[in-house]
């Protein structure tokens, strides 16, 4: 790492171990008696566990504190979580509702701050400077996606294209007009837009892109392939969640071994997501963070419900913030089929190792016979799409092979023509929940 970025701006990145645990300490207590003081929700729930914010006297005493959900934002929605008053609050957003009726996030003008001061270290450690033109494509608004990339761009230097999502055709003759060299959107959209690029005659690897930053959805290490190679750029992950801050909260950097978390701000557990226990470094589970800094809407302990690992062995990068690993899943996006636990994103690791099958999938969740059915319909990719019956069964054949290795499950796959999915400008759809409710 370039010693003038490291001091210009991510000095905090490759804080000493120690320090860097003072610190923590210092802003979970601050942060503790701020939620205690200011929230009747977080005081109640305290108090009954008997709990004063001056019992935080290690970092190890966070495990004393309680866990705090999403069902909580919503039962005091709007603002009943907020630690300062309106006058205060300079922002407002709203998660995307992906799991249903969305909830509101707030700001102060600091915890702007926080956000596009993490989110500039992130684009600085893919890379990204003050001599980049950033297009940002995720969605403006009340998601944070867009505002979140946009100020950090800023904060970085760099020049901010903000496009927001939609109209396809005109991203990419901004792309090209403009030379482009960084794009944050999500994974799926940026697939779309080399489709796009590609029916318009532009080939999106003569472009000068080189970095993009992809997040708000998982994505497999098959997709990471099909983006970089079909753009020429390098993909980097980026995690985030509404509730804690945006997106900003962990990204990779050069060495692509998971996302640095930026602990100095969102302090992470993972633990056992049925019995609650705070399970050690390396172990899967879920992931709970606390915001060490962020004053009107403080979370303590969320379960964020996204399953990972903490890594904690050193990044060769040099960084001393930890990483988690690549969000393997969402908790809530698992279905049963036939008694054995699916994710989507299994399903999407395992057909992109069939040779061409492209990352645009459904996965149709039906009753046949009372039974749940699962079928896969999966799109090809020009180049394998062929008129000989034999060669698309052997292929479909493949792939049904490739996610019976995974899952363990034989299940039903239908190849569709290239273009046929729909694509989304957001967050992808992957999932049609087809089946009748028992009960
Ligand atoms: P919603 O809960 O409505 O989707 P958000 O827009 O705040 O609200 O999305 C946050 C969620 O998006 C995270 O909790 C996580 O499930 C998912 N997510 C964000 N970034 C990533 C990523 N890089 N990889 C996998 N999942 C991600
Ligand atoms: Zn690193």
């Amino acid at each position: 790492m370039n010693n003038e970025i490291k001091e210009c701006c991510c000095a905090s990145d490759f804080m000493p171990v120690e320090k860097l645990r003072e610190l923590q300490l210092m802003r979970l207590q601050k942060i503790v008696a701020h939620a205690y003081n200011n929230v009747e929700f977080f005081r109640n729930r305290m108090n009954e566990k008997n709990l004063k914010p001056s019992d935080i006297e290690t970092l190890a005493d966070i495990s004393k504190l309680p866990f705090s959900k999403k069902v909580d934002l919503r039962d005091t929605y709007p603002f009943g979580l907020c630690a300062v008053p309106m006058s205060e609050v300079v922002r407002l957003h709203a998660s995307s509702g992906t799991t249903g009726k969305p909830i509101v996030v707030a700001y102060t003008k600091e915890d702007l701050d926080v956000w596009a001061e993490v989110m500039k270290r992130g684009l600085a450690g893919a890379g990204l400077s003050k001599n980049d033109i950033i297009q940002v494509a995720y969605g403006y608004g009340l998601f944070t996606g867009g505002l979140g990339a946009h100020c950090g761009s800023e904060a970085l230097g760099a020049t901010v294209v903000p496009a927001s999502v939609g109209n396809t055709q005109r991203q990419v003759m901004l792309m090209r007009d403009f030379g482009v060299t960084g794009v944050c959107c999500t994974p799926s959209y940026f697939l779309h837009l080399i489709e796009q690029a590609a029916q318009s005659g532009i080939d999106m690897r003569e472009l000068p892109i080189r970095v993009g930053i992809f997040g708000a959805e998982p994505w497999s290490q098959g997709m990471r392939e099909q983006l970089e190679k079909g753009a020429g750029i390098e993909a980097f992950d980026i995690y985030g969640l509404s509730e804690i801050i945006g997106p900003g909260v962990a990204i990779e950097c050069t060495e692509h071994s998971g996302m640095h978390v930026f602990e100095d701000h969102f302090y992470p557990e993972i633990i056992d997501p049925d019995t609650g226990e705070v399970l050690p470094d390396g172990e899967f589970g879920e992931l709970v963070l606390t915001t060490l800094s962020k004053y009107a809407m403080p979370m303590i302990r969320y379960r964020t419900r996204d399953l990972t690992r903490i890594i904690a062995e050193p990044c060769k990068c040099g960084r001393t913030i930890r990483r988690i690993d690549r969000i393997s899943a969402r908790s809530d996006d698992m279905f049963i089929i036939r008694g054995v636990n699916v994710f989507p994103s299994q399903i999407e690791s395992a057909l992109l190792t069939v040779p061409g099958v492209t990352a645009n999938y459904l996965i149709i969740l039906t009753t046949e016979n009372g039974m749940d059915n699962i079928e896969v319909d999966v799109e090809i990719s020009q180049e394998a799409f062929s008129d000989q019956v034999k060669i698309l069964e052997s292929l479909q054949k493949n792939i049904s092979k490739a996610i019976e290795s995974v899952i363990g499950l034989r299940i039903k796959v239908k190849l569709v023509a290239p273009q046929t999915i729909a694509r989304s400008e957001g967050k992808a759809k992957r999932v049609i929940d087809k089946r009748t409710q028992i009960g």
